[in-house]
């Protein structure tokens, strides 16, 4: 049984009841699985109104009961990671296994939180007068809203509501319509685990819409961003107009750098499997692949044989290693970065093509020697498509890298202490990973630089973007 999908305001779960709604499709089979209401403007005031007269209480709740009820939300996570995996499988497409994972993943993010969350301190500035005290208290930013993308429904969410919830915010929250199971799911468990009406909200409906009202509400601190670029400037620039605080993750077009003293078939393995997770539809998927000349030929040939072994399938089959693309229009966005550097003289390796007529496949793909302006160089494909090109010495190599206006994730592998130093020094990234590939830990900090965004999603970075810094100072 998929999700019952619906509205959740002021602690109440409201279904369609003759509102505008959305079709929810399964990407690898194209079938009609559900419908998503979308909010009215009356449903939006009304989720306005509740964050607003909760947050007055909510923000003076003990840090005890606050960690009690992320705790309780990630108990309920793991309890329920098969069933709500399986309903990500059926509207995102990533295997089962995936699904799971990072549903899994998940509870570790509410687990962290209430722990953190009850060491948000304020701190004792030495006075240059002895009756005088100075005190910094950090306070929460009051009303938040966010909206949250499709390629990681539940991690993406859970990140931004542990971290209001946890600070002393209330939250408004859009999810991605494309694929509302999971954040329906989260809704239910912090509804069973005691969060007070009104704390966190979930609302559905034409994102451009939902985002504008929302942040232009005076009622409205504070406003969290997942997803493009192009969206997040728009959105910061909103907030920007009234002055509202922001945290943008964006897009990135992660660089890889493969040293020729690298462990190559190492480097070739980890990046294959990294690569085509989620289809590619990740914003730290390795997208550009810079390999020196010396050891080009070794890692291809190695790239290209794990590559080749990828089971493309429906998730919910077992031994599907990549699903479909999460939605039809992803398809022609993947054919225009082939056939551009087709056109401009890459060579297809691997792929290139949609898989079958039914579903959204589309084969894992690899493309040697695109020109540095190709479309696929210089755009991020959020899909599961490899460019590599050659390069000579490191240094060539991390400018090149850095040529983009992004900065959100890079990659590189050497086992030289010295190229390490110097890939870590010179690469323009909010994170750079030195021969292997973890992150996103609740407990490590996660965001971009340059036009990659503002802000932390992870570590106790995260909560800086949901708090304010209040000055006391006190004669006598
Ligand atoms: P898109 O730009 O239309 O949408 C991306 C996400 O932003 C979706 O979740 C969408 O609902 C939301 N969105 C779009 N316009 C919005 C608005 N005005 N207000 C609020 N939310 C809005 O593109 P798409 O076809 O859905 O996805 C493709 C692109 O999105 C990719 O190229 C990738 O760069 C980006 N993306 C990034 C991430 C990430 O984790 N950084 C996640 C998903 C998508």
């Amino acid at each position: 049984m998929y999700e019952e999908l619906c509205l959740y305001i002021d602690g109440e779960f409201i279904k369609g009841g003759g509102r505008r709604e959305q079709d929810v499709m399964n990407p690898a089979t194209g079938d009609f699985i559900g419908k998503v209401p979308h909010a009215t403007t009356a449903d939006l005031d009304r989720a306005l109104a509740a964050a607003q007269r909760a947050f007055d209480a909510w923000k003076t709740v003990s840090p005890l009961e606050k960690s009690r009820v992320l705790r309780k939300v990630g108990e309920l996570t793991r309890e329920r990671a098969s069933a709500i995996g399986r309903n990500i499988t059926l509207d995102q497409g990533k295997p089962l296994a995936e699904a799971i994972g990072e549903v899994t993943r998940c509870a570790d993010h509410c687990d962290w939180h209430a722990e953190e969350c009850r060491r948000i301190y304020g701190r004792v500035i030495p006075p240059r007068q002895a009756n005088v005290r100075q005190f910094v208290l950090r306070e929460p930013v009051g009303v938040c809203a966010a909206f949250t993308p499709w390629n990681f429904p539940y991690n993406q969410a859970i990140r931004k509501i542990a971290a209001a919830i946890g600070a002393g915010c209330t939250i408004i929250i859009k999810g991605p319509e494309d694929t509302p199971s999971a954040v329906v799911a989260i809704a239910r468990m912090f509804h069973e685990a005691g969060l007070p009406p009104g704390v966190l909200n979930v609302v559905w409906g034409v994102p451009s819409e939902v985002s504008e009202y929302l942040i232009r509400s005076p009622i409205v601190r504070k406003v969290s961003f997942t997803g493009s670029v192009a969206v997040g400037k728009q959105l910061a620039a909103l907030a920007g107009a009234h002055m509202k605080r922001v945290t943008m993750e964006l897009g990135g077009h992660s660089p890889v750098i493969v040293c020729a003293d690298a462990d190559v078939e190492r480097a070739a393995d980890l990046l294959s499997a990294l690569k085509y997770s989620n289809a590619g539809q990740v914003c730290v998927s390795p997208n550009r692949f810079y390999v020196n000349d010396k050891v080009y030929d070794t890692f291809m040939a190695r790239f290209i044989d794990r590559t080749k072994a990828i089971k493309v399938g429906s998730g919910l089959e077992p031994d599907t290693k990549m699903g479909p693309l999460a939605h039809e229009r992803r398809l022609p966005a993947m054919a225009e970065f082939v056939a551009d550097a087709a056109a401009r003289g890459g060579r297809i390796e691997l792929g290139g093509n949609r898989i079958g007529e039914t579903g959204y496949f589309f084969a894992p793909t690899i493309i040697t020697n695109p020109p540095d302006d190709s479309k696929v160089m210089t755009n991020e494909p959020f899909g599961p498509i490899a460019p590599c090109v050659t390069f000579k010495d490191l240094e060539e190599a991390i400018r090149r890298a850095n040529s983009l206006p992004y900065g959100l994730s890079s990659y590189a592998f050497t086992t030289s202490t010295r190229n390490a130093l110097a890939i870590q020094n010179g690469l323009q990234a909010g994170m750079v990973h030195i021969n292997h590939a973890g992150g996103a830990l609740p407990e490590t900090p996660f965001g971009g630089i340059k036009d990659s965004g503002i802000g932390s999603e992870g570590g106790t970075e995260t909560f800086d973007g949901y708090l304010t810094t209040k000055f006391v100072t006190q004669l006598d």
